[in-house]
């Protein structure tokens, strides 16, 4: 390569880190240096289990990251792992894998996918919850099907919150400090440095740098503000996830529009499209409508100019929750942003509000994203309804089923979230069940899987969670202060075969979680029954969430009713690596959102990737993957006022429970297997893995999002 060939897109500075962690390593184990700086291994459970080898105690202990491992790990250890042919054998092994996946990227110009948050690995804090995980999901698939997707986010000093729960169970939180020098993240840099770009507010360039993290083939760019150069309030812009001051989140937000654009092009990245993950990042519109200035002399000709290569994915039918900015802060952190995309102010403000002459309405991310992309969508068929309606005022001229919001309903990372085990099993019994459509003739095989095979696994991964639950309970319980027999009650009280119902999610008010205890009758009726029923909750409430808080500490007190003893178990720090525990441990996965709230809802698509079986209300994902065949549902009347649908909601959570869920679990047949549980296990396989999944997501923005690849 010529050195004016160079380009500073950060391949480089991985190889140099690389280079740099190999150096801490026995002679012959370089190659795990490699596989520690791309996170295929997280959904490679034999990269994995090389990892988890070395060290299984301080694996766990590091947060499952392997740079942090190596880093780390005792040199006697390393240096018995270099003289272990069978470790090396896989070793390589993993590292070729990679290799050839590397050699196999896509040449296409990418997607730009910005996004606010990214979940790609626990060990990267850098989410708060669906939408980050969506997005991270969202770069892996693209890597398995090598279509050309980069991310671009923020790269956040302090991550997201940790969360303790004290003996009342009200909830604490507190952030620890990124150490970015143990992430598999590299600082990006060109032939003078670390790359620098520059986002003015207030009239005052701010700079950020750009780290790159790798994701098989994908790659993920942050933007990070924390640098000497800046004064020390705009270094704070990129500290935690949605700050609470709101020119400080504007700033975020155009750290993450604008300064995302910008970072590309400072790398020499060419891109096909941008995606607008959420309306975070809508600001990038109008760096874009700046880089056609000289194109186009029109204002209108430049926003159809960027509208053709610009696609937005809403997630939020709660009007509340679509953001807007009081204008005056707008123009007082970006004085020139209408000027700079060739606009007057007046235009500027006609495209952040639904009705462009309503000199009332404030500054709305969610307006400027719908203005300025080209193909828009909700995130499940009812959620692209409830946005057809929320939104109309942009077409009023429009019949409300034809405003321009399609929907491409959300799909999960099956590799990320189902037991390798179930995948072991679709493939011995179900060839090809990876890669065929929905509705594909593959999926009859499912049938032919032998009940005692699932029900087998079943058990193994319900036994897997008790097995979590009893240290994390111990540790949680005596970490509170609660005496050592009260702590060892939760070993002895949790089982490994009884039926085990999850509830994990951010507690916000439309999800409702307070259901759970809203019958207390009827809940102690089923948790003190004969045949045993134990609920694992987990959830994490905002900090300034103060309705939230007390309703996890509702959910922590039902232990406390005399009787449940331990059938109730809430954990701390809900994260990716919980969730994937709890997804896969639990026979029955609840969802009880207000309708139509719940824009899509993923963590029941990731339960039914491993054999469990839904409870939901009718929303989101559910309204459309629920059959009576595999699944439950709570109908819910949202016209009735909200306390009645709660108290509907609620009974029929119960007797739902009480009179098909428990007895459905409960009836054994031969070998003690319960038949027709496992049948809608078979039925839920075959109907949801293929429709809910990442790959069909993929696939449908593909064909309905963003405009066709042109290979290089
Ligand atoms: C999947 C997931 C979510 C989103 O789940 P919902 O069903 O949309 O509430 C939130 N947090 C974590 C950690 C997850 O893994």
């Amino acid at each position: 390569m010529r050195p004016d060939d160079f380009v500073p897109d950060g391949s480089r500075d991985i190889e140099t880190a690389v280079r740099l962690l190999a150096g801490h390593l026995a002679p012959g184990l370089e190659p795990l240096a490699r596989l520690a700086y791309n996170y295929r291994w997280s959904w490679d459970p034999a990269a994995e289990a090389l990892f988890r080898r070395i060290d299984p105690e301080h694996w766990l202990r590091c947060g499952e990251n392997p740079v942090r491992l190596l880093q780390e790990v005792d040199p006697a250890l390393t240096s018995a792992l270099a003289a272990d042919p069978g470790f090396l054998f896989d070793m390589h092994a993993r590292a070729l894998d990679l290799d050839a996946m590397l050699r196999d990227a896509p040449t296409a110009p990418p997607v730009a996918y910005l996004c606010a948050e990214f979940g790609i690995h626990q060990s990267l804090p850098f989410y708060a919850g669906g939408l980050g995980i969506l997005a991270g999901d969202m770069l892996k698939q693209a890597s398995d099907d090598r279509v050309p997707v980069v991310g671009v986010g923020l790269f956040y000093s302090q991550g997201s919150f940790h969360q303790r729960l004290d003996l009342s169970g009200y909830q604490h939180e507190y952030w620890l400090r990124t150490e970015s020098d143990r992430l598999p993240a590299v600082p990006v840099t060109g032939p003078g440095g670390q790359l620098r770009i520059t986002v003015d507010l207030r009239g005052q360039p701010v700079a950020a740098r750009i780290w790159r993290v790798d994701a098989g083939v994908s790659r993920l760019y942050l933007l990070d503000t924390n640098l000497p150069e800046n004064r020390i309030t705009d270094r704070w812009i990129t500290s935690r996830l949605y700050v609470g001051d709101r020119g400080m989140r504007l700033a975020q937000y155009a750290v993450l529009g604008i300064g995302g654009i910008r970072a590309l092009r400072a790398m020499g990245i060419p891109f096909r499209a941008v995606h607008l993950n959420e309306g975070h990042a809508a600001l990038a519109i109008l760096e874009r409508l700046r880089e056609e200035l000289p194109h186009h002399a029109s204002a209108a000709s430049r926003i159809g100019a960027v509208r053709a290569s610009t696609a937005f994915t809403t997630h939020t039918p709660v009007l509340a929750g679509n953001e807007t900015f009081d204008p005056a802060t707008v123009r007082e952190l970006l004085p020139r942003l209408a000027e700079d995309a060739g606009l007057s102010w007046d235009e500027l403000l006609a495209l952040a509000r639904v009705d462009p002459v309503d000199t009332g309405a404030g500054f709305g991310l969610t307006p400027l994203a719908l203005h300025g992309s080209g193909a828009a969508n909700g995130v499940s068929r009812l959620h692209g309804e409830v946005a057809r309606r929320m939104w109309h005022g942009i077409w009023p001229d429009r019949p409300e089923a034809a405003v321009p919001i399609a929907h491409v309903t959300n799909g999960v990372h099956q590799p990320t979230w189902m037991a390798p085990r179930w995948a072991e099993l679709l493939d011995r019994y179900v060839p090809g069940w990876r890669t065929a459509p929905p509705g594909d003739p593959t999926w009859s095989c499912v049938d032919a899987i032998p009940d005692a095979e699932i029900w087998a696994l079943r058990c193994e991964l319900r036994a897997g969670l008790a097995a979590l639950v009893r240290t994390r309970s111990v540790i949680e319980r005596l970490g509170r202060g609660e005496s050592v027999e009260y702590a060892n009650s939760a070993v002895d009280s949790w089982r490994d075969d009884a039926l085990t119902i999850g509830f994990a999610r951010r507690i916000a008010t439309y999800k409702r979680l307070y259901l759970v205890t809203s019958r207390p009758d009827l809940a102690l009726e089923i948790l003190r029954g004969d045949r045993p029923v134990q609920i694992a909750i987990a959830g994490r409430a905002h900090p300034n969430d103060e309705e939230a808080k007390h309703t996890l500490q509702s959910l922590f007190a039902l232990n406390d009713a005399p009787g449940v003893g331990g059938r109730a178990v809430v954990f701390e720090e809900y994260d990716m690596s919980l969730a994937r525990q709890l997804v896969q441990g639990c026979d029955l996965w609840l969802n009880l959102p207000r309708r139509p709230y719940e824009a899509s809802g993923t963590s029941g698509m990731k339960s039914a990737a491993n054999g469990g079986l839904q409870l939901s209300v009718l929303d989101g994902w559910w309204a459309e993957g629920y059959a009576p065949a595999y699944g439950w549902a709570i109908p819910s009347d949202s016209s009735l006022p909200e306390p009645e649908q709660d108290a509907r909601d609620g009974l029929a959570l119960f007797t739902l429970l009480r009179d098909q869920v428990i007895p459905l679990f409960y009836d054994r047949y031969a070998a003690d297997i319960p038949r027709e549980w496992v049948r809608r296990i078979k039925r839920s396989l075959a109907a949801l893995l293929p429709q809910y999944s990442a790959r069909r997501m993929l696939r449908d923005y593909q064909e309905r999002a963003w405009p066709p690849q042109r290979d290089m």
